[in-house]
């Protein structure tokens, strides 16, 4: 059967979520995939083997249960989280950014954060009904630190997001900066939510300074680890604080499966230690063959990512899919991105075919 009329119900929906686009996975089928900041080794076959039996063994009949408290200690002590500090989890990060929406949804409230940025943060705010605020970055990408005064001081936010390091940048940005806007944020009595989705690969984290303000938030997801299809994001600050957005947590959110593969992955933590260590070799020598590519643009990383602009952002994209390999163009997502791409690092390999691709595309 087919409906040629949209039924009368589709009227109940949202109109803002109507004319919305879904979220788009590009299709990577046949092509090497460096779109997406996902790391690009798998577990050993030895403990995918150690894997698969523990999983096979769970009590899929039940409800997550106590298995999630030792997840949430293995990751706080994975993490170095501060005493006084708690920790919730999300399935994903995604997850815990729209918690935090829902929780700071009072009359007026907007969320804040630099521009280009990670889109879930305006996403959430307008799924909420929450306003928006997003400040553009300088055209290095760096912190427009008067701008982000000025904002947090006209409006107020409920949450200031700070990627560190940001995504699609790969930037980390200057900590004096980062001080001032805390305590900008802190004096009107707002959140700051730092998000380090990329902390394997970054020379520094916020976690050493977190604990010196009773208004910020540390999140962390094993996505960019080397989990990102087990779906796992967690959430640390003062107890106070996560007792009331974890009150918003679907109870059940973690599923068995995913807190297993996490509580597997920490056992063997040094494995994908070493898996990120070698993407920031890898990043390294990527930037070598960037930086013989004429009429190429590239900016620092601190992530798994390179930000890279060329002469015709749209042409390259064509030129490296139609020779097999998948990267995302950027270019149309902010003013400040023209023309740019953003280049996952992959394995050896996948980055040599890579760089020879975007060469034969410019
Ligand atoms: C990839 C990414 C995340 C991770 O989201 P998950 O839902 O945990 O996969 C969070 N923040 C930023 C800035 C990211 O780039």
């Amino acid at each position: 059967m087919t409906l040629s009329t949209p039924p009368a119900a589709l009227g109940r929906i949202r109109a803002d979520v109507q004319s919305m686009h879904a979220y788009a996975v590009q299709d990577s089928r046949g092509l090497i995939k460096l779109d997406a900041m996902e790391n690009p080794h798998r577990l050993p076959p030895a403990l995918q083997a150690a894997l698969g039996e523990r999983l096979g063994a769970l009590a899929l009949n039940r409800y997550p249960g106590d298995r999630t408290a030792d997840l949430q200690r293995a990751l706080a002590a994975h993490a170095g989280m501060p005493e006084g500090f708690a920790l919730m989890l999300g399935n994903g990060s995604d997850e815990l950014i729209s918690l935090l929406a829902m929780a700071c949804d009072l009359p007026g409230a907007a969320i804040l954060a630099p521009l280009p940025g990670f889109v879930m943060y305006a996403m959430s705010a307008q799924l909420q009904g929450l306003r928006f605020v997003g400040v553009p970055l300088t055209a290095d990408f760096e912190l427009d630190l008067d701008a982000m005064l000025a904002a947090i001081e006209r409006e107020r936010p409920a949450i200031v997001y700070l990627a560190y390091p940001n995504n699609p940048t790969a930037n980390l940005w200057d900590d004096a900066a980062i001080e001032r806007i805390v305590e900008a944020q802190g004096a009107q009595g707002g959140l700051v939510v730092i998000d380090e989705a990329y902390q394997p690969f970054a020379g520094r984290s916020y976690i050493d300074r977190v604990a010196r303000h009773g208004h910020v938030l540390l999140m962390r997801t094993l996505s960019k680890f080397g989990l990102a299809g087990v779906r796992l994001g967690y959430l640390m600050g003062p107890a106070a604080l996560i007792a009331e957005v974890d009150k918003l947590r679907p109870p059940y959110n973690i599923s068995v499966l995913n807190c297993e593969c996490a509580l597997f992955a920490l056992e063997h933590a040094e494995v994908f230690a070493e898996q990120a260590a070698d993407i920031r070799r890898e990043r390294a020598r990527l930037f070598e063959g960037l930086a013989r590519l004429p009429g190429v643009k590239t900016w620092p990383s601190e992530a798994n990512m390179i930000l890279v602009r060329v002469p015709d952002a749209g042409r390259a994209f064509d030129g490296m899919r139609e020779r097999g390999v998948l990267v995302k163009n950027v270019s149309k997502m902010h003013p400040l991105l023209a023309n740019c791409l953003r280049l996952t690092v992959g394995t050896a390999d996948e980055n040599t075919r890579m760089l020879a691709a975007l060469e034969a595309s410019l």
